[in-house]
This record gives C-alpha cells, sequence and structure tokens, in this order.
C-alpha cells in the first residue's frame, strides 16, 4: 500500500495510490480501517502533502559510520537523538528559503518511517505493527549555525527545514533500502540501509523507551556520507529506492 496526504480544495485529505490514481479516505489510515470516501483523483494532478501528521520528528545523527567520520568523529556506540521542530515541516516539491545569516546550507538525504500507533517501550521483535511505512526525508540543516551553537536545535530546525515524501510505502523491505541524493540531477549521496549502525528494530526500542511515540510521528533514520552544501536556484532530490523521489527547490 502507498499512502498519501493531498489537498483538495484547499483541505488536507488522505488516499491511497492505485493504478496512477488517488483514492481519498475518511479520516487517517493508522487504525487500518480504510474508510474511502468515493472520490478518485489523477495522481498527476494533485498537490501532495507530507504523508505525515506528526506531534515530533526525531532524527538519529551519525547512523552511518562513513557520515560520523565526515563530520570528524568517530562512529558513536549508541544512536543520537534530536528533534526538528514541527515547524520544519516541508511538502513534496515545496520551497526552502534559509534565512539571510546562513552561510551553509546542507542536504541530508534519508529514510523516514511513520508511525501508526502509539508506541512506548517497543521491544526489537514487536516494531512492525507500529510502522505505517516509510517514506523520504531531507534532514535539511544550516551547517554553520549548527556548529557555531555547539547544539543542533537551531541548525536544523529553521522553518520548512525537513521536506517529507512523496507518499509512505508499506512494501518495501527496510533493512536493505538504496538511497539517493541528487543536487541539479548530480548524485552527491548514496547509501543502503544496510549500512546503518543501528537498524530500525533496535532503533525503535531505543527511541520508545524515553519517548512515547504518536500515530503519525516521523522518524528520520540518518544520512550517509556525502553531506554538502546547497545554493539559491538549487533542486535537490532524496530518492528510496523501491518507494520514490522527494524533490524540492532552494530559493
Ligand atoms: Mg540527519
Amino acid at each position: 500500500m502507498r499512502y498519501v496526504r493531498v489537498e483538495v480544495e484547499g483541505i488536507p485529505r488522505w488516499g491511497v495510490i492505485q493504478d496512477g490514481q488517488v483514492r481519498t479516505l475518511r479520516g487517517d489510515p493508522y487504525d487500518g480501517l480504510l474508510d474511502y470516501d468515493g472520490a478518485v483523483f489523477p495522481l498527476a494532478d494533485c498537490a501532495l502533502l507530507p504523508p505525515c501528521t506528526p506531534t515530533k520528528i526525531v532524527c538519529v545523527g551519525k547512523n552511518y559510520a562513513e557520515h560520523a567520520r565526515e563530520m570528524g568523529g568517530e562512529p558513536p556506540g549508541f544512536p543520537v537523538l534530536f528533534l526538528k521542530g514541527i515547524n520544519t515541516l516541508n511538502r513534496p516539491e515545496g520551497t526552502v528559503r534559509a534565512p539571510g545569516f546562513v552561510q551553509r546550507l546542507d542536504y541530508e538525504g534519508e529514510l523516514a518511517l511513520v508511525i501508526r500507533r502509539r508506541a512506548k517501550d517497543v521491544r526489537a521483535e514487536d516494531v512492525a505493527q507500529y510502522i505505517l511505512g516509510y517514506t523520504c526525508l531531507n534532514d535539511i540543516t544550516a551547517r554553520d549555525v549548527q556548529r557555531q551553537d555547539g547544539q543542533w536545535t537551531r541548525g536544523k530546525s529553521m522553518d520548512g527545514f525537513c521536506p517529507v515524501g512523496p507518499w509512505v510505502s508499506d512494501e518495501v523491505d527496510p533493512g536493505a533500502l538504496e538511497l539517493e541524493t541528487r543536487l541539479n540531477g548530480a548524485v552527491v549521496q548514496r547509501g543502503n540501509t544496510g549500512q546503518f549502525l543501528t537498524q530500525i528494530p533496535q532503533m525503535l526500542a531505543f527511541i520508545t523507551a524515553s519517548m512515547t511515540l504518536e500515530p503519525g510521528d516521523v522518524v528520520a533514520t540518518g544520512t550517509p556520507a556525502g553531506i554538502g552544501p546547497m545554493a539559491p536556484g538549487d533542486v535537490v532530490e532524496v530518492e528510496v529506492k523501491g518507494i520514490g523521489t522527494l524533490r524540492n527547490f532552494i530559493l
């Protein structure tokens, strides 16, 4: 199943993609009871929204060894968590405009997952029932601000710094997904989720030992090596093979 959120006459609606069409739902898909409202729209005509309704966006830093090293450190011995504010949420095809004082604006292509039911103290072997599916995410970062502040809140949580989408798929095996980030069409990051330092079952067990995840919450699983800067006019794409491509425009 591929779940999508679309804007219909200004109102957000969840839908399911089938044969290039979006069949919209009453309510959300989190409980698994898909209540179709009878409307059908061509996917190509739909304005897509982030396919999630988070109360929080939980991010894992340094989950690929090579990325940890390019950041100037050794791979951490446990998942390093941080949050991005809800103000960062951005849509597929959405625009990103950093404040004028930002000197270095980086892409970070990542696999993300969306939570389907409240999760607290989840055991690694039970995580599947808590996950609606998987999508692409760009953990956009004001790198100079992150370094200057010595912690990550401001550099990671500027408005629009978290594009998510284009849809959520439950049809992929998250243990071995190829991920690619492209800047103006050129490949700048390539990774495979098989390289994760912490795999998703252990990641969700670790997170939910400390914080309750709610339906619609997002977990970003970390970026591979190859981070780099973007400039106004750039087009950035995060593709996870088997899911789709998330494209955004830097203003
Ligand atoms: Mg990241």
